[in-house]
């Protein structure tokens, strides 16, 4: 039946239609952090545009009244939604706490029931009627107390939701700037049209809101869908997300994490979804060598190490831009991939070419190959230079009383202590058997002679103890030769005076250090 109300309940009815389209459209979204809370707000703008039509088209109270009912179920929960939503969409949803939420569900149902049972207490309206002045019979209310608390919660909930989305609006990139201001235009329609009701300037007193919800929500679906920003998520999660064994992070525009995966998680425990929203350096704050990854921000690779002490776990970590159809980059992958095989077995094979394996100190020719670098530094910047060379005393008779493994108990021991003495600048070598070489830059031959002193007070002071318990005494001799400036002298120049030094240290009667005159150039 045709009467003047029939275009409003077609509109109704096509605005019913569409909130309710955005419903399952938000569902079939579900991979999107924010497509259940706009999936709820389209459900909740259905029952609430769907009522109203019925509404308007029934002819007597009860079923006006029935058709209200319908619409509040819409009605008390557009709040918690939209909350829900924005909170989730700003990267605020941690700050809405269970309480809060659990408090707005508790308000929700207690006024749609206040509601229900109007009949009893006449606390949400004071007076139902129908109007059959007009050109349709229009349903009459007087207002009571709930149904202000009502208002004021559902304007405080929009209001509280809105402030979030332009609280986060400067903080954001381009990208999420654009969506924000198109959320916050899109939150104008249902206000206005309720507004407008609210003051009693819409046509035949209908409520407007459900028609500004339905032209805000296909604008929330663009800003939230077709920007495509928290899309990032779905398409990379579908191609190798969950179950890959590299870690991934996902990161927009401004740094902001995304997602991760389950490996990812392995990696950073401390990543958890709640933490979706917050920028990504200061989740890391922990890991400089990803912040300064971060911070180029190009595609960039490195190598890093995770944990100093477990297991040495190396990661090979690159840094990735995902770009828009249109090639922009809206946000950034940070992978990682395990190497720590290939690192250990490269750190393997360089330490099997260059340190001696007993020792630990570098081989003979890994020493001249750093010790000549440093002559040649110490030439181009005029600066002195210094090598000492040791020999243990009466090894032999080490061996011989202790057999050949307590020898090499106490060699390891020696290099040992000897080390300890040293800075990270100086070079300790092992020369071969029993004898060291070190070399110290910058330092002039009467300091040499000083640390050669502490070195050999380093390797006699306390004897060595073997497995058996038994403890082995030890001196060594040492010779030092260096020059203040090094001028035209070679590695093999310094070595060789040092050796006649020690030679020198033996001759008088070892456990002595004794340092070369000068150091002369013999030419090759
Ligand atoms: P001195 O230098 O005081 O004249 O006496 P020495 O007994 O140390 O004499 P020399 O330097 O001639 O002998 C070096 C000995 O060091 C010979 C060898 O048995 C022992 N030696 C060399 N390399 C190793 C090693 O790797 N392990 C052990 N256990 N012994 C070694
Ligand atoms: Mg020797
Ligand atoms: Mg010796």
């Amino acid at each position: 039946m045709w009467t003047t109300s029939t275009p409003y309940t077609i509109i109704l009815l096509t605005a019913a239609a569409m909130t309710a389209f955005f419903a399952v459209y938000g569902f079939t979204r579900s991979r999107s952090p924010v497509a259940l809370p706009f999936a709820g707000l389209a459900v909740v703008a259905t029952f609430h545009a769907l009522g109203s039509a019925f509404e308007l088209a029934s002819a007597d109270l009860a079923g006006k009244i029935f058709w209200t009912r319908i619409e509040y179920i819409g009605i008390v929960f557009i709040p918690v939604f939209w909350l829900l939503l924005t909170a989730r969409y700003s990267g605020k949803d941690k700050d809405l706490t269970k309480t809060v939420l659990g408090s707005m569900i508790f308000l929700s149902t207690l006024t749609l029931t206040l509601n229900y049972t109007n009949d009893w207490h006449h606390l949400y309206y004071t007076s139902l009627g129908l109007d059959l002045s007009g050109a349709f019979p229009v349903i009459v209310i007087g207002k009571g107390i709930w149904y202000w608390v009502n208002q004021v919660y559902i304007n405080l909930g929009i209001l509280v939701g809105t402030i979030m989305l332009i609280a986060g609006y400067g903080r954001g990139s381009l990208t999420y700037r654009r969506q924000t201001r198109l959320m916050i235009t899109a939150s104008l329609f249902p206000w206005i049209g309720f507004l407008v009701y609210l003051a009693g300037a819409s046509p035949h007193n209908i409520d407007l809101t459900p028609f500004g919800m339905a032209l805000s929500l296909p604008l929330f679906g663009l800003a939230l869908f077709r920007y495509r920003l928290l899309d990032i998520v779905p398409i990379a999660r579908e191609a190798v997300f969950s179950g890959m064994g590299d870690g991934v992070i996902v990161m927009d525009g401004a740094f902001r994490l995304i997602d991760f995966n389950p490996a990812a998680n392995r990696l950073f425990p401390q990543l958890d979804a709640r933490l979706i929203g917050e920028p990504v350096i200061a989740i890391m704050k922990d890991h400089p060598q990803i912040l300064d990854l971060i911070k180029i921000g190009q595609d960039t690779t490195a190598e890093i190490n995770l944990d100093q002490n477990e297991g040495r776990p190396f990661y090979h970590v690159r840094i990735s831009p995902i770009m828009n159809r249109r090639g922009r980059t809206i946000g950034r992958a940070l992978l990682f991939s395990e190497t720590t095989e290939q690192v250990l077995l490269r750190e393997k094979l360089r330490s099997l070419a260059t340190l001696d394996e007993l020792t630990g100190a570098c081989n003979r020719r890994y020493f001249t190959e750093q010790g000549r670098k440093e002559i040649a530094r110490a030439k181009r910047h005029s600066r002195a230079l210094s090598v000492i060379v040791i020999d243990l005393d009466h090894f032999k008779a080490i061996n011989d009383r202790w057999g050949h493994e307590a020898g090499d108990v106490v060699l390891r021991g020696a290099s040992g202590r000897i080390r300890n003495e040293l800075r990270s600048a100086d070079i300790f070598g092992r020369h071969g058997g029993e004898e060291f070489s070190i070399m110290l830059p910058e330092t002039p031959p009467d300091q040499a002679v000083l640390v050669a002193e502490r070195l050999r007070k380093a390797i006699t002071e306390t004897p060595y103890r073997l497995l058996s318990g038994a403890s082995v005494n030890l001196t060594a001799s040492l010779g030092t030769a260096g020059m203040a400036v090094i001028a035209e002298q070679t590695l093999e120049d310094l070595i060789r005076a040092a050796d006649r030094a020690m030679y020198q240290a033996k001759a008088a009667g070892r456990d002595c250090v004794r340092s070369a005159a000068e150091v002369t150039s013999v030419p090759v």
